[in-house]
């Protein structure tokens, strides 16, 4: 490699990790926010099942109240029949005391349904809860090591930058003003290697023969026909 690129190969090297730093930095807000996401979700499901076992407890406080309503009537006809000595009035208080009491059983039964269903409910609330306290663990310590990954990428790239900055004074001005114009429109890397066989390890398209002679010969500055980037034999 002729001496000019060795320098420009090591600013190449900083422009690759920083590219790197760069694009795995972007990527970090979007995997806070998804892990966000997560403990929103299993927060959802823990609040969905306590207001579903919260609306359960008043169906039975209902269901109790009207069983105490209909026992007190029952109660109330109860002394009317025991008090009265008409025989059609004591009948028909009977009769509304058996409906009273069919009342009941009914109310009775959906009461006990709606407390086996109580205990379906704490049981989905109990797992819901287990599974939040888990995720919210795993979430933070996601959360923790993201941000320690900042810190140190933020770090990095400093450092880079200023190798970048030491390396620049090293090298001939022209040769890097081509390369940070290439890196602008290609990107990195600029500078890559011939292949053996000819082809330019950026593009991937053979040289012409008296291209890939000049890079070889080593004694100037050569560039893709196809694509510009710098050329150096492999
Ligand atoms: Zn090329």
């Amino acid at each position: 490699m002729r001496t000019e690129y060795v320098t420009l190969a090591t600013i190449q090297e900083r422009d690759l990790r920083l590219q790197d730093i760069r694009t795995q930095l972007e990527r970090i807000p979007e995997d806070k926010s998804l892990a966000a996401t997560r403990l929103a979700d299993n927060q959802a499901s823990v609040e969905a099942a306590k207001s579903a076992g919260q609306h359960n407890e008043v169906a039975i406080k209902t269901l109790e109240l009207d069983i105490e309503t209909r026992r007190e009537t029952i109660n109330r006809l109860k002394t009317q029949q025991f008090e009265t000595r008409k025989n059609e009035e004591f009948n028909a208080l009977k009769h509304e005391i058996m409906r009273y009491t069919e009342d009941v059983d009914g109310l009775e039964t959906q009461e006990l349904e709606l407390m086996e269903k109580a205990d379906a409910l704490n049981s989905v609330l109990k797992d819901a809860t287990a599974a939040l306290a888990k995720i919210q663990g795993a979430v933070n310590e996601e959360v923790k090591m993201l941000d320690e990954r900042v810190t140190t990428f933020e770090a990095e790239a400093i450092t880079l930058e200023s190798e970048r900055e030491a390396k620049i004074a090293e090298t001939d001005e022209d040769l890097f003003s081509m390369y940070s114009r290439l890196l602008k429109t290609r990107g990195v890397p600029v500078l890559v290697a011939l292949s053996d066989d000819g082809q330019c390890r950026g593009c991937h398209v053979k040289a012409i023969s008296s291209i890939q002679a000049r890079v070889r010969g080593e004694k100037e500055m050569v560039q893709c026909e196809n694509c510009g980037r710098i050329l150096y034999p492999e």
